[in-house]
């Protein structure tokens, strides 16, 4: 087989529902996309489900099928993608969670479940949390990520990722921290795992309450980040880097964590600068340019672009639909410079639907198409959620997409001989 290139662009929450303000059209139908219809009309479209008809899905398991593995089978949780996003080092056995750095009052009960959206002072914040010893020799690694975000590795024998939230949801303001407990209670390693969360955060409040970075705080009228909620408990699975399965060389662009954590996870090379913020201020002429550079350097580059579902969760449609536009203009730049070259597959897909009057993601199919010179073209002449209904692709789901694209590619095996 011969081997081409490939490039699988992800606009994170891209597709949506109908918005009366845009003509009853959605975002992306109102947008003005010259340079996507370009490709769409020399390409094979069709509707991709993040996981399965009906079944919503997060960022992290969206993602994940866009990559290739099924999520029914390989979903290690939200914690240990992050984790792995942040640099920590998972070990087996090893359960990982996100936290939250939050602000409660005397008996637990949230002031704010962001802690004031807290930017600066959560490094120092952390090595004090950091090597906390637990009862039965547990100890937890943890690390600060973006504004209020956090994770924690919590090492130790017979533990079980089996356990609930503590975070009590949005909205948040008044309810006390929820008690973690075991989902199947009934002195399982699970029951001790829960204890040892709910001695962890008890442990978090001690230590952060007085803490040099809080008393600043409190003295510049601002929230302190007096305590750690936790959610998505998760442990390590073993899985094939995709990479390796398919011999790519493969690296992912992304501004956000858990994008970073499946990338390693699948063997791809993670790239991340100052400028790719995970917002509809990132740099998309970095972007496109690190995309660039990288494509020459590798068989496969995952660009990850994510405020699409900042604008959708947001509901700002005119919003979503600039930027739409914005990313279009820049795929004309990338355009201009791949002219030429005929070793090249373009993909476009979304890791869910995020439309903005339900302000959420839901299990809508998202529009997603293949650009290639010796392609198949369907009857598709345009960017839209309704104009793919009638593509060549028909209706896939996310890992089958990406299958395609590697098939396209030349870099997948045959079943039989
Ligand atoms: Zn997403």
């Amino acid at each position: 087989m011969i081997r081409k290139k490939g490039i699988l662009i992800i606009l994170d929450g891209l597709a949506d529902r109908p918005i009366p303000e845009l003509d009853n059209l959605t975002p992306l139908e109102y947008a003005k996309t010259p340079n996507f219809d370009y490709l769409i009309r020399n390409g094979i479209s069709g509707l991709v489900y993040p996981a399965a008809p009906g079944v919503r899905v997060g960022t992290d398991v969206g993602i994940l099928g866009l990559f290739g593995y099924n999520p029914f089978k390989v979903y290690w949780g939200r914690g240990p993608i992050e984790a792995v996003g942040a640099g920590l080092v998972l070990n087996k056995g090893d359960v990982a969670v996100r936290c939250n750095f939050a602000t409660v009052d005397e008996e637990f009960r949230i002031i704010d479940r962001r802690a004031g959206r807290i930017r600066s002072g959560t490094n120092e914040l952390a090595k004090a949390l950091d090597g906390m010893k637990l009862d039965d020799d547990v100890v937890v690694n943890f690390k600060e990520g973006t504004e209020h975000r956090a994770v924690a590795i919590f090492r130790g024998n017979e533990l079980s990722a089996e356990i609930t939230d503590s975070d009590p949801g949005i909205p948040a303001e008044g309810k006390k921290i929820k008690e973690v407990k075991a989902i199947t209670p009934g002195f399982t390693f699970a029951d001790k795992t829960a204890f040892l969360f709910n001695q962890f955060i008890r442990k978090s409040y001690e230590i952060l309450k007085n803490h040099p970075v809080n008393q600043e705080r409190i003295k510049n009228n601002l929230l302190p980040a007096n305590i750690l909620i936790t959610r998505g408990a998760g442990m390590k699975m073993k899985v094939r880097k995709i990479a390796e399965r398919f011999n790519i060389n493969a690296s992912a662009i992304s501004g956000e964590t858990v994008v970073i954590g499946i990338a390693k996870i699948a063997g791809f090379n993670p790239v991340t600068k100052k400028g790719m913020t995970s917002n509809i201020d990132t740099d998309l002429e970095l972007k496109i340019n690190v995309a660039l550079q990288e494509l020459e350097k590798n068989d496969f580059v995952i660009l990850h672009i994510k405020g699409t579902d900042i604008a959708g969760h947001d509901n700002q449609p005119l919003k979503k639909m600039e930027f739409i536009q914005k990313i279009d203009s820049f795929i004309g730049v990338f355009l201009d410079n791949i002219k030429g070259k005929d070793d090249i597959y373009i993909a476009c897909s979304s890791d869910h639907a995020t439309p903005c009057r339900i302000r959420d993601h839901t299990a809508d199919p998202v529009p997603s198409f293949i650009w290639g010179k010796d392609l198949l073209t369907d009857n598709v002449t345009s960017f839209g959620e309704r104009n793919f209904f009638s593509g060549g692709l028909g209706k896939i789901r996310s890992n089958e997409f990406i299958l395609t694209l590697l098939d396209f590619m030349g870099v997948t095996y045959k079943l039989g001989s």
